[in-house]
């Protein structure tokens, strides 16, 4: 148990990553620098003051609005610096101080920046997964799921979703599933070790096929409407990082 100040504290910083990740989510599939230039409007152009670039309250101060040319700035932007926010608090509160904690929070980012990016793109960049199954795999010499386990992820969540792709392609002659989310879960192997990985796919699979009926069945999409599975990979890996090792403890006392 983290004491108040701590998780406090994990939040302010956790905002203002928020606002860098909001950085990587519009630039990156733009293939743009994520460091230089300074953050810009995106309809005129104009860069950013320092009080406008303030999380959260920078977009509530100017109302949703850019103060040049009125233009719309993304909901997106404040949701991301919010739930970045809880997610540095929340973790801290969870994990306590220490290696694990920093293991996790990286994993964290490295996920809001790969659903955001999926869901509006259909993209996974590999800077974000290849550097993330190196980061995961670095960390699990010095913290959970250690580095065996580790090593098991990367190869059993790369090998099954790239098993799937090519049996997929086979028999429908045509792309299911992209060599992003190989990767992807290839990345949360390293970060989660095997065990949480496999959770990781069930529930981004179940999640995935729910929402696909509800589309179909709502005739919002057809069932060739390509759900971005990154997506659903992100909140499957997100639940398995903090209530999978419980209900993998709960799973084997059945037994
Ligand atoms: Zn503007």
């Amino acid at each position: 148990m983290t004491d108040t100040f701590a998780v406090i504290i994990a939040g302010v910083l956790g905002a203002m990553i928020g606002s860098f990740l909001n950085v990587c989510i519009y630039r990156l599939p733009r293939e743009k620098s994520v460091v230089w230039p300074a953050s810009a409007c995106p309809h005129c152009g104009r860069s950013l003051a320092w009080f406008e670039n303030i999380p959260i309250l920078g977009y509530i101060a100017l109302g949703g609005h850019c103060r040049t040319c009125h233009g719309a700035i993304g909901i997106q932007y404040p949701i991301v610096e919010a739930l970045t926010a809880l997610m540095f608090g929340g973790a801290a509160w969870y994990f306590g101080l220490g290696i694990l904690l920093v293991s996790r929070l990286l994993f964290g980012c490295a996920l809001i920046v790969l659903f955001a990016i999926d869901l509006e793109h259909h993209i996974l960049p590999n800077v974000i997964t290849l550097s993330g199954i190196v980061a995961g795999f670095i960390f699990s010499f010095f913290t959970e799921p250690g580095w065996e386990a580790s090593l098991i992820g990367i190869v059993v969540g790369g090998g099954v979703l790239w098993a799937v792709a090519e049996a997929y392609y086979r028999v429908r002659h045509e792309d299911g599933l992209g060599m992003g989310d190989v990767k992807m879960l290839a990345m949360i192997g390293a970060f989660l070790g095997w065990k949480l990985t496999m959770m990781t796919l069930a529930l981004g699979s179940v999640s995935g096929s729910i929402i696909g009926v509800l589309l179909t069945v709502t005739k919002r999409g057809d069932m060739k409407y390509a759900l971005p599975f990154g997506t659903f990979l992100a909140m499957g890996a997100a639940a398995a990082a903090t209530v999978g090792p419980g209900l993998l403890t709960w799973y084997t006392a059945l037994w």
